[in-house]
């Protein structure tokens, strides 16, 4: 669970006050929650969802190394001499390759649908504040 604070949008593993200005601290789940926080945070909060869905997934990338080289190993040690020293290897390779392939596209994901949509939102806010001081100098 995570609270959020409402005037800094610090957050927090839990706790009643924001460590960093004292204010105190809400559950973005709780009911009302919506009207005590700030717009903004709901985005942050996605994004900051994103980004540890990302590293999940690469925990799991890593996980996988042991899974790979232990199957194709099992198959690889049953086979006649030069065969199970290659299968051996192709298995630490393939094992290898499995984990920068999950790790690859676990970042590609990450910088596509977290911080892609991050900084589109930070371009259009830009924008509009562009366009209030020009409106405000009319
Ligand atoms: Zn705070």
């Amino acid at each position: 669970m995570i609270k959020v604070c409402p005037s800094c949008s610090s957050t927090w593993a839990g706790g009643t006050h924001c460590e960093d200005c004292g204010a105190a601290l809400h559950d973005p789940f709780e009911p009302g929650a919506r009207e005590k926080l700030p717009q903004g945070i709901w985005r942050y909060i996605r994004l900051q969802y994103g980004a540890r869905r990302g590293m999940l997934v690469r925990v799991l990338a890593f996980l996988s190394v042991p899974v790979v080289f232990g199957l194709g190993a099992r198959a690889a040690v049953v086979q006649p001499s030069p065969w199970s020293a290659i299968g051996l290897t192709l298995s630490a390779l393939s094992a290898a390759a499995s984990w920068a392939t999950i790790y690859w596209i676990a970042g590609k994901a990450v910088r596509l649908w977290v911080l892609r949509r991050g900084q589109l939102n930070r371009r259009r806010l830009a924008r509009a504040l562009v366009r209030r001081v020009i409106s405000s100098e009319e």
